[in-house]
């Protein structure tokens, strides 16, 4: 849906923008959606520090479960989703996939419902452990890198766009309104309270050296669709 929204945008469209905050949303103006980019976020030199420092989202800082955000599972955007994890899981060797022979045995969702990624053993059916022969990590990730494909493409969009998050909100004259910032603690819901979430609101992972406008490029370009992202380059300063 978000890319459609932008498939057909005209020029005058772009023409028409104009900033509604200055000192923190740059506003693109798509037509029927308008996009509004926090500056301070996307701006930052926020980078993902998996294996080099992220505590996870356990009570407890758990640096050394190598967990990141995967302890919960993911959730999953869809039944269109899950059969598209479900059908790529499927072409991952067991040599590659940790939790193969549960995946085989059990399933890769929580449930019927499809709803949302299986835990095993504490994390993500699709987490490889530290020491893993294979690599540790995301393997739906892994086998993307090794087929020379997206990681965009195999995982759950929840888990690509992460620390990304966008808020979707209709105006009264039908116009969607799409807010893209930094993960918040809150974002995880009840769970959050509690999680030793150092990720976007600790100062760790600000370690980056690009900003995130720059280094998120490719997710950006899959949540917004290219010609957004390209005007927010063009006018980002
Ligand atoms: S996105 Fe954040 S919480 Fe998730 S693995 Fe990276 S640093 Fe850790």
């Amino acid at each position: 849906m978000v890319n459609d929204s932008t498939d057909g945008m005209a020029d005058d469209h772009m023409a028409d923008d104009h900033m509604a905050d200055e000192t923190q949303f740059l506003e693109v103006d798509a037509g029927d959606t308008i996009w509004r980019f926090d500056r301070h976020f996307l701006g930052s030199n926020w980078t993902c520090i998996w294996g080099r420092g992220c505590q996870g989202i356990l009570a407890e800082p758990a640096e050394h479960l190598g967990q990141g955000c995967c302890s919960l599972g993911a959730e999953l955007d869809g039944l269109d989703e899950a059969r598209n994890v479900a059908a790529l899981a499927a072409t991952i060797s067991s040599e590659l996939f940790q939790h193969h022979a549960e995946a085989t045995h059990g399933g890769v969702f929580s449930d019927e419902t499809r709803a949302n990624t299986r835990v095993v053993d504490g994390a993500c059916i699709f987490l490889n452990r530290p020491g893993y022969a294979a690599g540790a990590g995301c393997v739906l990730h892994l086998a993307a890198i090794a087929a020379e494909e997206s990681p965009i493409d195999w995982k759950p969009s929840v888990c690509w766009q992460l620390p990304v998050k966008v808020e979707w909100e209709m105006r009264s004259d039908d116009v969607e309104v799409a807010t893209v910032r930094g993960w918040r603690r809150a974002d995880w819901g009840d769970d959050g309270d509690t999680m030793a979430w150092c990720c976007t609101e600790g100062h760790e992972a600000y370690v980056g050296d690009r900003p995130v406008v720059e280094s998120l490029g490719e997710e950006l370009v899959a949540i917004v669709g290219e010609p957004v992202y390209l005007e927010l380059r063009r006018r980002w300063a």
